[in-house]
């Protein structure tokens, strides 16, 4: 079933959701099942899965470097696949521009239909760890806007070069991401709500936020992307701070503040133990706040641990 649906379908109540990153190549997929089991109480109704980059290695092969392309992890759409199937739940794999050529991801969003994987989340993703801006493979897209309409195109049966074996339509509901502060590139944020405006004028149904500590900067986004005249369901994304050093990481990698409270209550910690349990309870509360404030889904970045996502939804759900 389609997200947008799901939505509809629970007439007001806040859903809950998660996001799990696929494991280092060379695992068993039995991990990523025990992570996500706890979770299956809280009736989730759809799971996201992330997708990494291509990653350059370096081979010394007798002083001289040889360099190649490997992907770390396992590929999203066989793990979504899997995961819907073993759990009976809808599954929402991500979607690159980054690293794929447009018929590669037609390939790809052929498999997800044949699976019966109806809902996609449409992203340009980063640049390449070497690379200081993103730059779109040779034949691929340079924004996620192009990418969403690929993908409506492929729902109105509309293949690359006009190539259709048998005419049995895709119908993916697509999301998108948002910024309540805004993208790293943006020079503004009216301008990077512009460009969310554009990927939801291009056939985007849903957006999920960047996380976000401050829900101030929630609520505002969304009444900011409602004057912009965007009005698909917003979803915001939460995740549990859990280590000391999330205070710089976080915002160094995705250009968020951590209110002040909140970076104090991290410092007073002896211990990532503690760190956790403070991260778990702010979560707590940023998500009985979101609640009430009649959210569709609270979604959740599990960044592959379980347990501090269970803790949080068991006091809120
Ligand atoms: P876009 O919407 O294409 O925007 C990228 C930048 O370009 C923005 O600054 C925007 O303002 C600007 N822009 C857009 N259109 C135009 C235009 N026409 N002209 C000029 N500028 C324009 N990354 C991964 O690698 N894997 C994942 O699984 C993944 N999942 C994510 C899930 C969520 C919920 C979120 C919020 C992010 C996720 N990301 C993921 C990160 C994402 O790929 C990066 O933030 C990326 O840098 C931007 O992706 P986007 O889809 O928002 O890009």
């Amino acid at each position: 079933m389609k997200v947008t649906d799901h939505i509809k379908n629970a007439k007001g109540k806040t859903l809950f959701s998660f996001e799990i990153i696929p494991p280092k190549k060379g695992k068993n997929i039995q991990e990523l099942y025990d992570n996500i089991n706890p979770l299956m109480e809280f009736n989730p109704p759809f799971i996201d899965v992330t997708t990494s980059r291509e990653e350059y290695v370096y081979i010394d092969r007798d002083g001289l470097l040889d360099r190649k392309i490997t992907r770390m992890r396992p590929g999203t759409v066989g793990i979504c696949a899997a995961i819907k199937h073993k759990f009976n739940v809808d599954t929402v794999p991500h979607v690159l521009c980054g690293g794929f050529t447009k018929e590669e991801t037609e390939y790809l969003l052929v498999d997800c239909h044949y699976l019966g994987i109806n809902n996609i989340m449409a992203l340009r993703g980063d640049a390449m760890k070497h690379q200081r801006y993103f730059e779109a493979s040779n034949g691929g897209h340079q924004y996620a806007r192009d990418l969403v309409g690929q993908v409506k195109n492929l729902n109105r049966g509309k293949y690359l070069h006009d190539v259709m074996e048998v005419d049995d339509r895709a119908d993916f509901c697509i999301g998108v991401a948002g910024y309540p502060e805004k993208h790293i590139e943006a020079p503004s944020l009216q301008t990077d709500l512009k460009r969310l405006k554009e990927k939801v004028d291009a056939g985007a149904d849903y957006v999920v936020t960047q996380m976000f500590f401050d829900n101030s900067k929630y609520f505002h986004f969304v009444e900011a992307a409602r004057e912009a005249g965007i009005d698909v369901p917003i979803i915001p994304g939460i995740k549990p701070i859990a280590i000391t050093r999330h205070l710089q990481l976080l915002p160094h990698v995705f250009k968020i503040d951590i209110p002040e409270e909140l970076i104090e209550e991290v410092e007073k910690c002896k211990d990532n133990k503690q760190v956790r349990q403070v991260g778990i309870e702010w979560a707590i509360k940023q998500s009985k706040e979101l609640l009430k404030a009649g959210v569709p889904v609270l979604h959740y970045y599990s960044m592959g641990n379980s347990s501090n996502i269970k803790a949080i939804a068991s006091k809120v759900f």
